[in-house]
């Protein structure tokens, strides 16, 4: 190991290792088949020197995959604001209850931008993407029966960006989106859930970390819990999009808001994610359906996928508008995909009393968002409170009369009405949950509730990704933009 080429570098994490999990004991039959693999970043540290090393298997370097190709192109990050570059790797190779995708398409991402702005700290080098279609090329060794007749080879598949470990405390009770490996392994390393990578430099061996799949590759290695498979029917390239910007969407309306027909709501920031949140919303029925940002492009964009009045806040008080929209009252939804401060703001003061803010912006890791105190603890509302005091004085006067009879009837909720005591709520989302949600929403493309089409408005080349996230940052991608790989 001494002898062996290293290098230092240092990076700063997210968050320490949250702990172990039944996947990594069971994925340690497939590590005693991958032990020659070494050199990966040490786990649970939050900010520390790793040394690289080369894995041994290269000396032979004579993986390849169905006598294909033993090498592959990806884009990789090395440094924030320095253009993205495509470099070449070794064929990665996908390890126990693990499928190797050859990827056809995938999503161009705010999150990624954070990362490649350096916004959001993730370990580098990285193969940045994360929302991929594909198309089922291998599966790991001792690989689960169950997994290899869901995805056969051949097969065409979607991946969530969140890939469920299937094994730790809340991946079995269902909430995928919580997985403690994913957020341990993944986004605090860079890495797979025994702590490796699956990616290494051609040139020297060295390892390349992985945002979440690292999709934006000719080949991907994805825990098989974070797959769906594709319908013939729906297209590579715009079903892309399932993965994160509509998983995104359907995971905050339905998991966080709950909505449900006749809701109004309000989405604020009208990108990749904000536009898949008005079509879910039309899909279940909500109305009416606001859209605020502050392109006009963007907003008449949002009338043909759902939206039925916009708001452009550049040239009028958002919060207003949708009161005046709403009756006075504020909607009983209002989503925030945008990410900033201000728009925070705007998200919690357009919701009505008892209504829910949903938060699903990813911002730059130092934004912080300011809630009106008061408005969040008694609901602002003059009228409510004279009400409450016009409450007081009739049952103390009933009181003398008839007190028991009196106090409970005017305490009946029903009484109560739309003034029984409720609060606004602030909820985040991030994500959905792969093994429940990515198949329905795929059930939402397939039957044309959710337009794929009308969603992506850009394709790129696979040579023109960094291009596509420079458009990102000036803000000139309209909805979703695509890289298409194969
Ligand atoms: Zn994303
Ligand atoms: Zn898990």
């Amino acid at each position: 190991m001494a002898m062996m080429t290293r290098k230092s570098i240092t990076r700063t994490l997210l968050n320490s290792s949250l702990c172990s999990s039944s996947y990594y004991s069971s994925s340690s039959k497939s590590r005693i088949v991958e032990s020659a693999i070494t050199g990966s970043p040490s786990i649970g540290t939050v900010s520390a020197t790793h040394p690289i090393t080369s894995p041994a298997w290269f000396s032979s370097a004579s993986y390849n995959v169905g006598g294909g190709s033993s090498f592959m192109r990806g884009v990789m990050f090395t440094e924030p604001n320095k253009p993205l570059t495509i470099e070449e790797f070794h064929m990665p190779r996908p390890k126990a209850n693990e499928i190797l995708i050859k990827t056809k398409a995938c999503g161009v991402c705010h999150s990624d931008l954070h990362v490649i702005k350096g916004e959001i700290p993730f370990a580098s080098p990285c193969v940045v993407g994360h929302e991929i279609t594909g198309e089922v090329v291998e599966h790991g060794p001792l690989t689960d029966n169950r997994i290899l007749q869901r995805f056969p080879v051949g097969s065409h598949v979607v991946g969530a960006f969140i890939m469920p470990c299937g094994g730790c405390s809340f991946c079995s009770k269902g909430q995928d989106d919580l997985c403690e490996d994913f957020f341990a392994y993944n986004r605090a390393k860079g890495t797979l859930y025994d702590g490796e990578t699956r990616l290494f430099h051609r040139s020297n061996g060295k390892p390349v970390y992985m945002y979440s799949m690292g999709g934006l590759a000719e080949y991907c290695v994805v825990p098989a819990h974070g797959l769906s498979i594709l319908p013939d029917s729906l297209p590579y390239t715009e079903s892309a999009i399932l993965g994160c910007a509509v998983f995104t969407a359907y995971g905050a309306m339905v998991h966080a808001a709950e909505v449900r027909g006749g809701d109004s709501i309000a989405v604020i920031g009208i990108g990749g994610v904000g536009s898949s949140c008005l079509q879910i919303a039309r899909a279940f029925g909500a109305a009416p359906v606001i859209a605020v940002d502050i392109s006009d492009e963007k907003l008449e964009k949002a009338k043909a996928v759902g939206a039925t009045h916009t708001v452009n806040a550049k040239k009028e008080d958002a919060i207003e508008k949708i009161k005046e929209i709403t009756g006075g009252v504020g909607v009983d939804i209002a989503i925030e995909a945008l990410g900033k401060p201000q728009t925070f703001q705007q998200c919690t003061q357009s919701v009505r009393d008892g209504g829910k803010a949903v938060m699903i912006g990813l911002a730059d890791s130092s934004a912080r968002g300011e809630v009106d105190i008061n408005r969040l603890v008694r609901r602002q509302s003059p009228d409510i409170i004279d009400f409450c005091v016009y409450c007081i004085y009739i049952m103390l006067l009933a009181l003398s009369a008839c007190r028991i009879f009196v106090l409970g009837w005017v305490l009946r909720p029903s009484v109560l009405g739309p003034y029984s005591i409720e609060w606004v709520k602030i909820v985040g989302s991030y994500g959905a949950r792969a093994r429940q949600d990515l198949p329905k929403i795929v059930k939402l493309a397939e039957t044309g509730t959710f337009n794929l089409t009308a969603a992506v408005s850009k394709v790129y080349n696979f040579e023109e990704a960094d291009k596509a996230y420079q458009d990102l940052n000036q803000g000139s991608i309209i909805g979703r933009a695509v890289v298409k790989i194969a």
